[in-house]
This record gives structure tokens, C-alpha cells and sequence, in this order.
């Protein structure tokens, strides 16, 4: 492709809203234009990356003997009502007006309804069907470019099964085929979740990267690749010893002291001889949630305990405890007490009086606050011990490229969609489903792979493989030259873009080459082609060295990073 002939719609600025660098990089680079909230076009350099992806894609998901289908965005609504998704999906859903059609946000009815009496034995079983299309999704808050769209490519993929262990073994097939896919996008990924269920696993993973634009935090170990979302994550966290003897429980006047550390600070103790008061309520009656030091309550754990919760209104508090915040506690505490595990058996500790301005020190979890009962209820922190290996986690946001996930007959029972096995017997097929977003993946791969200048993309992702700067198009030798070699890379099957711009400064080429960020640039000026060579210039690693006219092709064909 010639650059003068090109819609490159490149930008020197930074466009105003953008943060996340993969964003204000598709964007400069002209791959992608937004058109409303979440809504992007990919203009025509981006759209040769979606490609690039969907061929890996492709490539990956035929070789487990998936089958390609492409289904509707526009769906009838009666067939998602079967699943009563309709309700469930709720305002993400987007509803087709005074029609009853929805935008399809994933596919999993569409599939299933192509399944229902027509696979109708386990002889026509195992089946991988997939495909690559747009969803719909109505997101609250769509960010970050491409990233999180109300509208975005998906690779959606389902099995079909007869058995658990047939839907174990279609799960492995995309387990591998996802690390393949992600491995040749040049992805630096970790998985999440427990793995197949040959070893007992919960029956889903997702692969995610580590980005400031992640919505999900994680905790992850880099040494054993213990992956947790911290609302699950465990740390082998210091457990707190007992002090031989128990004092006596005595109350503390402590003005205007309310935090943990104020209160660490005005009695000259460690943070791990307080304990924490947060009072919840569940189900309508108050709990008292204890956590040691500045540990942070779970609320996810805590629900996993309790059921749905919601913190205490202040004015709540008062008539609960007789307190304000920072001055609660368990002593005298009328209701349940649910602790963190650290603090259980401990003693001389502190906390607050129910009494504002008033702390209580001497505490004996044994002795004083009998009934409490005790969970891991902690959030994990960057540093703490992982709880396989012992090395340290570190917690960082996330964003998910791709998710497997074991469905079971969740769609098939709601639909209908039965089998006959060896005897003859009916049951619902076993499906599994499997999602990567196409779109997701191509900034996934810019965040991580950019520098001050531009994108780098790979061989295997790049819009084309050589950049091909001609610097003074005047010159006849420099744009003969240029585009004799264009022609011969192009013979030779390599894809080339050719800045065969005449009005623009070589400094300006440089620039842009380096925005784009095609993997090798062949560089074209007078001094070095009179001596016969051209500049051979590696994007990744800005390293540039001459080589003979006559070995360009050669070295472009063979290069590959
Ligand atoms: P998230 O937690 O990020 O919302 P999800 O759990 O809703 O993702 P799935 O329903 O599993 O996502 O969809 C499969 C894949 O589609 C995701 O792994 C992700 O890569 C992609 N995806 C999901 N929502 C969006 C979106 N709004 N924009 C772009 N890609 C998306
Ligand atoms: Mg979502």
C-alpha cells in the first residue's frame, strides 16, 4: 500500500479523553475512530489487525475440530425469554424498540436452538461450534478505547457433550487452544481459576492481563502463577501469637481517636493488637465485623458468611451500639460477632468501649467476646506470602481477554435440547462456553508492547510487515529505487507500506513509521544508496544497521519478531 494512497488518519496529539495508552495509541496511529460512548469504527489499518487475530483465532479453533458458524446480532426475543436471560441481562441487554428482537450480547441461546432436535444422539456428539461476531452490550460505564464497548467482536464458542467427562475433555481442547492463541499473540497473560476438572477444578478460567484499565483486582504470584480475583485470594499471612497471661479488661479515655492508627499512635501499640469494628447488617439484623489492624474486610467473603450485607447507616450505629464509628467494639456487644481467623484466641487486645471517646484494652477473644465466630474474611495485600508457593503476591488490576467456563445443562434444560444415550434414554446436552474479544485482544497487546514513540507490533499482529521510507521522493534514484524494491517485496508476497509522500520532511516519515510501528523499516536515503544500501531498522529495538540493495528482499522475507 502506498501511503499517498492510504487512509491513514494519523494524530500528532494526544486525544483529550484517552488514558490507557492502548487507547490514545489506536487512536494516533489511525486504527480505530470513535462514533459514540463505546461505539468504535476500525478504519482500515486497524481492521487488518482484527483480521490478524481472527486468523490465529481461527487457526487454533479449527485445529481443535471447531466448526465455523456465523448467527445474527438481531435476535428474536422469544428465544432468549426461554432462558429468561432476558430478565437476567437486564438494562445490558439492548432491546430492539417496538419490535421483539434483542442485539445479541453473547450467544449461548442461538447455539443452543441450532443444537435442539437436530443433534439428537450421543453418536452425533462431541460438537465445537464457534464463531466471530459483533455482541451488544449496554455497559454502564465503556472505557478505555475498544476495551470495554458497547459494541465489540467476540470469538464465542460452545461444545456439545454427552458426559462430564467428554465436556472435561472439549474444556482442555480450548485450555490449550486459548494458550496457543494467546501465546502466538505475543501476550503476556496468567489464568485465574481453578483448571479442569480432572484435578477437581471449579470448571472456569479466565485468561487476564495485568492493565491499569482492568476493572478486576487480582492477586498473582509471578514465581508459581497463583492467580486469584482478591475477593477470593488467600495469603499465608503471619498468624498473631497469644501473650501469656490475660490482663484484666480496664476502659481507656481516648479523645478525638478514632482510626486504628490514632489509636496505635495515642496508646503507643502495633496495629495488631487492635481489633477492628465494622457493624454490618444482614437479614435485618446487626453483625459486628472484627478484623485485626488495618486488615481490610472482604465483603465478598463476608457474603460468602453472611448472605447479602450492607454497612450500618451512622445513625443506625448509634442506636445499635450507643457509639459513632471508631468507637465501636465487641465487649457488651448485644448480637452476632463474626471475626477475621487472625484474631481468634487472642488476648490484651483493643478496641472500642461503645462509648464514644472510650477504648477498651485487656480484651480476651476467649474469655470476653464468647459466641464470636471466626472465617478468613481479609483482603489479600501486594507482598503478603502466596499460599501455594510462600513467595510474594502482588495485587494489581486486571482486564480479561478470555474466559472458558463449563456451563453444564443450565441452556440445554431451559431449551430443550435432549440427547438419546447407548440405552435410549433422554438427558439435556452437556455444553461448555468459551468467549476471547477480538478487540480486547489487540490493546492488550499495544499496552504492553509501546513505547514513547509508537506501537511495536509483532510480525504475526502487524498491519504490514515493512515500512518502507522513501526520504526525498523528488530524487528520481531515491523514488526509483523505492519503487522497484516495493514491487519486489510485494512479488515476494511481503506486506509493505510504502511512505512515498513527496511534501513531507524525512523527520516527519521517522515520526510516523515509528507511531505505526510496523516491525521493520527500510530506510531509503542519497548518501547510503549511492554507496548501494538502504537502512535496515528493527521498530523493537530501534537498532538500525546498512545492508546491500540487493539483500532487502532477502532480509525482510526472513525477519521475524
Ligand atoms: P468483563 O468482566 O470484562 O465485563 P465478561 O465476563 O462480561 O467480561 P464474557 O461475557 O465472558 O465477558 O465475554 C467474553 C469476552 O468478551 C471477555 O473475556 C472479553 O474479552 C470480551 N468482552 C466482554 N465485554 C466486553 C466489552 N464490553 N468490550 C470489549 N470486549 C468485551
Ligand atoms: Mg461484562
Amino acid at each position: 500500500m502506498k501511503f499517498t494512497k492510504a487512509f491513514i488518519p494519523t494524530l500528532k496529539e494526544v486525544p483529550n479523553d484517552a488514558i490507557t495508552p492502548s487507547h490514545i495509541l489506536m487512536l494516533r496511529a489511525g486504527l480505530v475512530r470513535p462514533i459514540g460512548a463505546g461505539i468504535y469504527s476500525f478504519l482500515p489499518l486497524g481492521y487488518k489487525v482484527v483480521r490478524k487475530v481472527s486468523d490465529i483465532i481461527r487457526e487454533e479453533m479449527d485445529a481443535i475440530g471447531g466448526q465455523e458458524f456465523h448467527l445474527p446480532a438481531l435476535n428474536p426475543r422469544e428465544i432468549w425469554e426461554e432462558t429468561g436471560r432476558v430478565e437476567a441481562f437486564g438494562d445490558i441487554l439492548f432491546q430492539v424498540k417496538n419490535r421483539d428482537y434483542v442485539l445479541a450480547p453473547t450467544h449461548e441461546e442461538i447455539m443452543t436452538f441450532h443444537a435442539r432436535r437436530v443433534v439428537t444422539s450421543y453418536k452425533e456428539l462431541p460438537q465445537i461450534w464457534y464463531q466471530i461476531q459483533t455482541k451488544f452490550r449496554n455497559e454502564a460505564r465503556p472505557r478505555s478505547g475498544v476495551i470495554r464497548g458497547r459494541q465489540f467482536l467476540m470469538k464465542d464458542a460452545y461444545s456439545f457433550d454427552s458426559s462430564k467427562e467428554n465436556l472435561n475433555k472439549s474444556y482442555d481442547l480450548h485450555d490449550g487452544a486459548y494458550r496457543k492463541i494467546f501465546d502466538r499473540c505475543g501476550l503476556k497473560y496468567f489464568i485465574v481459576g481453578a483448571s479442569s476438572g480432572a484435578m477437581g477444578g471449579s470448571g472456569s478460567e479466565e485468561f487476564m492481563v495485568k492493565s491499569d484499565a482492568g476493572e478486576d483486582t487480582v492477586a498473582y504470584c509471578e514465581a508459581c502463577g497463583y492467580a486469584a480475583n482478591v475477593e477470593v485470594a488467600k495469603s499465608k499471612v503471619q498468624p498473631l501469637q497469644r501473650e501469656g497471661e490475660s490482663k484484666e479488661v480496664y476502659e481507656i479515655s481516648t479523645p478525638d481517636v478514632k482510626s486504628i492508627d490514632e489509636l496505635c499512635a495515642f496508646l503507643q501499640i502495633d496495629e495488631t493488637k487492635c481489633a477492628k469494628s465494622r457493624v454490618y447488617i444482614a437479614d435485618g439484623l446487626p453483625v459486628l465485623v472484627l478484623m485485626a489492624g488495618n486488615d481490610e474486610v472482604n465483603e465478598t467473603k463476608l457474603e460468602k458468611v453472611l448472605g447479602g450485607v450492607r454497612p450500618a447507616h451512622p445513625d443506625e450505629l448509634k442506636a445499635i451500639t450507643g457509639a459513632d464509628a471508631g468507637s465501636i467494639g465487641p465487649v457488651g456487644f448485644e448480637g452476632r460477632i463474626i471475626a477475621d481467623l487472625r484474631l481468634k484466641d487472642l488476648n490484651n487486645m483493643f478496641s472500642g468501649a461503645n462509648k464514644n471517646d472510650y477504648h477498651i484494652g485487656g480484651i480476651d477473644f476467649m474469655r470476653d467476646v464468647t459466641g464470636a465466630e471466626f472465617f478468613d474474611l481479609r483482603t489479600v495485600q501486594s507482598g503478603e506470602e502466596c499460599p501455594r508457593c510462600g513467595k510474594p503476591l502482588e495485587v494489581f488490576t486486571a482486564i480479561e481477554l478470555g474466559h472458558i467456563f463449563k456451563l453444564g445443562t443450565k441452556y440445554s434444560e431451559a431449551m430443550g435440547a435432549l440427547f438419546q444415550d447407548e440405552k435410549g434414554e433422554e438427558h439435556p446436552i452437556i455444553m461448555g462456553s468459551y468467549g476471547i474479544g477480538v478487540e480486547r485482544v489487540i490493546a492488550c497487546y499495544i499496552e504492553q508492547h509501546n513505547d514513547e514513540k509508537g506501537i511495536v507490533w509483532s510480525t504475526k499482529l502487524a498491519p504490514y510487515k515493512v515500512h518502507l521510507l522513501a526520504l526525498n521522493m523528488k530524487s528520481e534514484l531515491i523514488s526509483g529505487t523505492a519503487n522497484g524494491i516495493y514491487e519486489e517485496l510485494r512479488k515476494a508476497g511481503v506486506e509493505v507500506l510504502f511512505d512515498d509522500r513527496s511534501e513531507v520532511s524525512a523527520g516527519v516519515k521517522f515520526n510516523d513509521a515509528d507511531l505505526l510501528g510496523m516491525p521493520v523499516q527500510v530506510i531509503i536515503g542519497e548518501k547510503k544508496l549511492k554507496t548501494g544500501q538502504v537502512e535496515f531498522k528493527i521498530r523493537a529495538t530501534q537498532e538500525r544497521r546498512d545492508i546491500p540493495l540487493e539483500e532487502v528482499v532477502k532480509e525482510c522475507v526472513n525477519f521475524e519478531f
